[in-house]
């Protein structure tokens, strides 16, 4: 199905979940769930995939619907209850969490996640699952050259910027260069206009 987090979680004690919180198209608690116009609950991904690519009616009454821009964002009590269902982490098996922290178990504290060296900025092409970074980075080589390798990088960077200012300046003097010949030629012209005038006159 279209919710795209459900691989990256199962549910604990998924019989005993409220019936009324099942989707009735993936057969999962709601994820980010909507009502339709005939007041019938769905994930937000399974209804709108549902409309756009099998039959615009509701799965469950049949009533028409016309296009995802009929659903309407379901009250929040609801999703409370569904982001504080119990979940265990897919990725490293830790239970204890509830659906809407998961996000920032995977970001700051799943040990199985795959994660990047500290010394990314300074271009260490390490990445692990976290529970290696302890190892990884007390012999990082980039990271012992940090005080080394940190300024040239800064000043790297800085140089850069400075060419893109130059550059930027020279497009602006071209510009105006050519302005400024054209309008040198039309004055040029107008000038030989005058004095052809005034040779004729002369004659
Ligand atoms: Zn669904
Ligand atoms: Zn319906
Ligand atoms: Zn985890
Ligand atoms: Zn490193």
């Amino acid at each position: 199905m279209v919710n795209n987090n459900h691989h990256k979680y199962e549910y604990v004690d998924e019989p005993s979940i409220d019936t009324e919180l099942m989707c009735s198209i993936c057969n999962k608690p709601f994820v980010e769930p909507v009502s339709t116009p005939c007041d019938h609950t769905f994930c937000s991904g399974c209804i709108t995939h549902w409309v756009e690519k099998k039959r615009k009616s509701c799965p469950i009454c049949r009533l028409q619907i016309k296009s995802s821009e009929e659903f309407t964002k379901v009250s929040r009590p609801l999703r409370n209850i569904l982001d504080r269902l119990q979940i265990k982490c897919s990725t490293c098996g830790q239970t204890g969490l509830t659906r809407d922290s998961l996000d920032d178990h995977l970001k700051k504290i799943c040990p199985k996640m795959t994660v990047s060296c500290p010394g990314a900025d300074i271009k260490c092409p390490w990445t692990g699952v976290r529970d290696e970074l302890p190892q990884h980075v007390p012999i990082c080589k980039f990271e012992s050259l940090r005080s080394l390798i940190g300024p040239l990088i800064i000043e790297n960077e800085q140089l850069n910027t400075q060419r893109e200012q130059w550059w930027t300046e020279k497009q602006k003097l071209a510009e105006q260069r050519k302005k400024q010949n054209i309008q040198i030629n039309e004055l040029t012209n107008k000038l030989s206009t005058i004095s052809e005038g005034k040779s004729i006159e002369d004659n």
